[in-house]
């Protein structure tokens, strides 16, 4: 199954733009059919529903399970709202990387003028030490990285997982 599929369990509010004519014979019943038969670990379903679906439960849910899932491997003992901050942090890295300040497009435009964007490459946003502490509201990212880059790996492994028991690869 395609991943772009899953965006039609969206609510419809949410999805408005026409889906495309070939899609037209599948419906929300058979993909929650084939994600039922995929085999996904509730991590993995609540990823790809948060991923390509964005609805704010999922991304609760998986940040949380996450979490647990950090602090039970740990000794390194770290607050918890912190963690799921962080937690929430990667999860916008591996999930919405488009920059929000040219839209993802790469350009910044004005009305009489069209610059590359100092915010992203290509759209994709560049999240530098200096972004992460901001967003994080602490003053050295530093000390967090090597946890940071775990959470990734372990968010990339999920996602990884996932994709391939939908047969997306
Ligand atoms: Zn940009």
């Amino acid at each position: 199954m395609n991943k772009e599929l899953l965006s039609m369990l969206a609510p419809k509010t949410q999805n408005l733009e026409k889906t495309s004519g070939n899609n037209d014979s599948i419906t929300t019943e058979d993909i929650n059919l084939m994600l039922s038969y995929s085999n996904l670990s509730k991590e993995e379903y609540n990823f790809l529903l948060m991923k390509f679906v964005s609805a704010d439960t999922y991304r609760n849910s998986f940040v949380s399970e996450i979490a647990i899932r950090y602090i039970e491997k740990e000794e390194q003992v770290l607050d918890h709202s912190f963690i799921n901050r962080l937690i929430n942090l990667a999860v916008i890295e591996c999930c919405e990387p488009k920059c929000v300040f040219c839209g993802g497009t790469g350009f910044i435009t004005t009305i009489n003028s069209k610059s590359v964007c100092p915010h992203c490459n290509e759209g994709i946003f560049n999240f530098t030490d200096h972004v992460r502490e901001h967003l994080l509201k602490i003053d050295d990212f530093k000390k967090y990285k090597k946890v940071f880059r775990k959470l990734i790996d372990i968010i990339n492994n999920i996602e990884m997982s996932a994709l391939d028991k939908i047969g997306d690869t």
